[in-house]
């Protein structure tokens, strides 16, 4: 009996112990079931939220903020009247952006325009509009420093002056043998007419001698490397003359402000590029 029983004992803790195996299989499946859910539950929220999400978001922030640097850039700090080739539109120096002031075959200073005047550098019988001078005095004693004297050979010029130069040389090109018309589109090239010119403004000098010998010396290198960095450009570069319609001349130094004259320099252009309206 002992025997049976321990027999039947056995039997029963063997069922025991198999449905205990079961139960404590089925639990832990369970527990692996719903520990695996839990996190399956948590994790796939956001996991499945920042895909979706992030491919629409990304691009369209890349898409609206990618191309808005690139018009601000190309946008001109300014807005030009609108003028055309015979048609020349008054502008006046002042207001914000002053220093940016366009003066060309198509925009003009009125006649009576007169600056405010200041020696380009303690001494020098050559002027610039007071605004700009002090400027040119920091170029020149920078260069100085370095061992480069900026001579200034002409900064302002009066409305008459200007145009006593500009009918000289158009009198030159008919002894030439040019007619009235050719010998001052001619002399448009070099010479601008009274009130186009940034001589009349006071914003430019011409440094040194009208030669294109200045080309080769220490000073041009010089401005080319460091005139930025007090505001002045390069007015009519070498391969901007279908621009500027201005010939190349290395010695004309035009006031834009550092600002523009870094930008300018940036992105290779022009005056007329950069204020748009070339
Ligand atoms: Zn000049």
């Amino acid at each position: 009996m002992a025997k049976k029983r321990s027999k039947k004992q056995l039997k029963a803790k063997g069922i025991l112990a198999l449905l205990l195996a079961v139960v404590l299989v089925g639990l832990s499946v369970g527990f692996a079931v719903s520990e695996k859910r839990k996190p399956d539950k948590v994790q796939p929220e956001p996991s499945t939220e920042a895909p979706t999400e992030a491919p629409t978001e990304i691009p369209t922030e890349a898409q609206t903020e990618a191309p808005v640097p690139e018009p601000t850039e190309n946008t001109p700090p300014v807005s030009l009247p609108q003028a055309t080739k015979g048609n020349p539109v008054t502008v006046s120096p002042d207001g914000e952006h002053w220093e940016l002031t366009l003066l060309n075959l198509q925009y003009r200073l009125p006649e009576d325009y007169k600056p405010t005047l200041k020696a380009a550098v303690e001494g020098s019988s050559a002027q610039l509009d007071a605004r700009v001078a002090p400027y040119y005095a920091e170029m020149y004693a920078a260069a100085k420093a370095d061992g480069c004297t900026l001579t200034p050979y002409s900064g302002y010029r009066t409305y008459a002056r200007q145009q006593e130069n500009f009918e000289r040389k158009v009198s030159y090109y008919v002894s030439q043998g040019l007619s009235e018309p050719e010998a001052t589109a001619k002399t448009q090239t070099r010479i601008m007419p009274a009130g186009a010119s940034e001589h009349n403004m006071g914003f430019a000098m011409d440094i040194v001698s009208a030669s294109a010998d200045f080309v080769s010396t220490k000073e041009f290198s010089w401005l080319l490397e460091h005139a930025r960095e007090y505001g002045f450009i390069l007015r009519y570069p070498e391969n901007k003359t279908e621009i500027t319609g201005v010939m190349y001349e290395p010695w004309h130094w035009r006031y834009v402000g550092k600002e523009a004259a870094a930008a300018m320099h940036q992105s290779g252009q022009c005056l007329e590029e950069y204020l748009g309206i070339a």
